[in-house]
């Protein structure tokens, strides 16, 4: 059987890690947390990664687990579908559902994180050590190895080693040093660079506020997500090369004539323009793929470090979190023999499910920054969407399955493949809703048969 008496080391104090020691502690193992960065909670938002994320079901189910979701919903702005700019300054609604109560969040990172890290600050299981960076792990001995600012070169000893320290994370390389753990990492040839949107002279949002904004551009596009303090933070997706793409933006003229020409009803809405692009560094976006997440009884990864998906379905912080929770309930069912059984358990139901995740997102960015604007897409779309309105228990549309729901990754993935061949079919030749073959549409749909999990 499982014990608690465990001493449980995590690498990584971000989103995941800080989750985690919760849930750990909360189950009365000692957790000692490294976090290579500074102490959040005396720290202003670090510059140049993304500083709000898009927050739904599976994440909010996670900090349920804690105790959280009130406090952190609390500071969080519903976004209710995407508000899509044309060239020509012109917008467009369309909503993320047909149901009211179902949108996603705009979160803060850095808020979200001191929320997690100030809770486990309180937890007398919990020790937290920041600027101490996890070099390696030998998990033959159950140590690991820091190059911690207070004690350089300082050895830890753990009965379970959990890797949360992101994409580049080094328990799994160490790991993957003691065994193959088939990890594999494909760069996506588009960056990201953040830019703000200040509130306006009156301190009011200068976008309506309950939405993503997308400027759909064929191969890149621009979005912004709004931030409590009435800003709103805006990252251009751009291919590295060619035109256009980042390596010919490197002077102010370059960069004011392509903002002029695509984005021109947001330029004048970010005076920063020119600084925020030239100061802020242009991020890398990749998907990490595993075949192993675990070493024995003594090591696991997870969150990004396991599976490090690109952006585009909003679900990277969710799925992190999805981890975790899904972690906690193998723990709290007690029925695993050995902490070997458990985590080989959750590595196998979970791998499958990230990849089905780290592919959907893939898709998704060819439907952000080009689809949303095709009419065919569009109708497809408020098609899914009627059909739900009409056969609730057979038909939720496959992003609602990923953003409102917590069937698992994989069968959203499946689900949402059947549903768009029924989509294509009816909209065939179609120019409007009106024109749909209803009768056409009951029979295809009760063809898909009944969704077999709980709503
Ligand atoms: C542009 C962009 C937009 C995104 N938007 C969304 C979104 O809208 N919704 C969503 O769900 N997800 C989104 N994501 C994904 C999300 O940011 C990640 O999936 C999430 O942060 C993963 O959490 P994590 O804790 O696994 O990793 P991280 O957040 O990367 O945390 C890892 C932690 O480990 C620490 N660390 C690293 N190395 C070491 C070391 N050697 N020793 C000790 N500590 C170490 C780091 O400092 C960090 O605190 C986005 C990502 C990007 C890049």
């Amino acid at each position: 059987m499982i014990t608690p008496d465990k001493h449980a080391v995590i690498s990584g104090g971000g989103l995941a890690g800080s989750l985690l020691a919760l849930v750990l502690a909360n189950r009365g193992m000692r957790v000692t947390v490294f976090e290579k960065r500074g102490d959040l909670r005396n720290l202003k938002a670090p510059a140049g990664k993304s500083i709000n994320l898009a927050l739904s079901e599976r994440g909010i189910h996670a900090l349920t687990k804690v105790d959280l979701a009130d406090q952190v919903l609390k500071g969080t702005i519903p976004m209710r579908g995407r508000m899509v700019h044309a060239r020509d300054g012109t917008t467009s609604f369309l909503p993320y559902s047909r149901d009211e109560s179902e949108y996603i969040r705009s979160v803060s990172r850095p808020g979200l994180n001191r929320i997690l890290l100030e809770k486990a600050g309180l937890h007398p299981n919990i020790e937290l050590h920041f600027n101490s960076e996890v070099i390696s792990t030998d998990p033959d001995k159950r140590v690991v190895s820091l190059n911690s600012v207070a004690a350089s070169g300082r050895e830890v000893s753990y009965d379970l080693l959990f890797g949360a320290d992101g994409a580049g994370s080094p328990v799994r390389s160490s790991l993957h040093s003691f065994s193959d753990i088939g990890y594999r990492q494909e760069m996506l040839r588009h960056g990201y660079k953040e830019l703000s949107m200040p509130a306006s002279a009156d301190g009011s949002f200068v976008l309506e506020p309950e939405a993503l904004h997308i400027w759909p551009r064929g191969t890149y596009m621009l979005i912004a997500l709004p931030n409590m303090d009435k800003t709103f933070t805006c990252t251009l997706f751009l291919p590295f090369d060619g035109e256009p793409g980042f390596d010919q933006l490197k002077e102010e003229s370059q960069i004011s004539a392509f903002f002029d020409s695509q984005f021109q009803d947001a330029v004048p809405l970010i005076p920063s323009l020119l600084t925020d692009f030239m100061t802020n560094p242009t991020g890398r976006l990749g998907t990490v793929r595993c075949d192993k997440w675990t070493y024995g009884d003594t090591a696991l990864i997870l969150g990004d470090a396991a599976h490090a998906i690109v952006p585009f379905f909003g679900q990277g912080m969710n799925c992190a979190f999805e981890d975790v929770s899904v972690l906690a309930e193998m723990l709290d069912e007690g029925n695993h023999q050995s902490w070997s059984d458990l985590l080989h358990e959750f590595e196998k139901e979970r791998i499958a499910n990230t990849n089905a995740i780290a592919d959907m997102a893939l898709t998704n960015y060819i439907e952000m920054r080009d689809l949303v604007s095709d009419p065919a897409f569009r109708l497809r779309r408020s098609l899914a969407l009627e059909l739900e309105k009409r056969f609730p228990e057979r038909f939720i549309p496959k992003y609602s399955l990923v953003s409102f729901h917590r069937v698992p990754y994989k069968q959203a993935q499946e689900i949402g493949r059947r549903q768009d061949s029924v989509l294509k079919t009816l909209c065939e030749g179609k120019q409007g809703i009106a024109e749909i073959d209803w009768g056409r549409a009951e029979t295809l749909v009760a063809e898909l048969g009944a969704m077999n999990w709980a709503r």
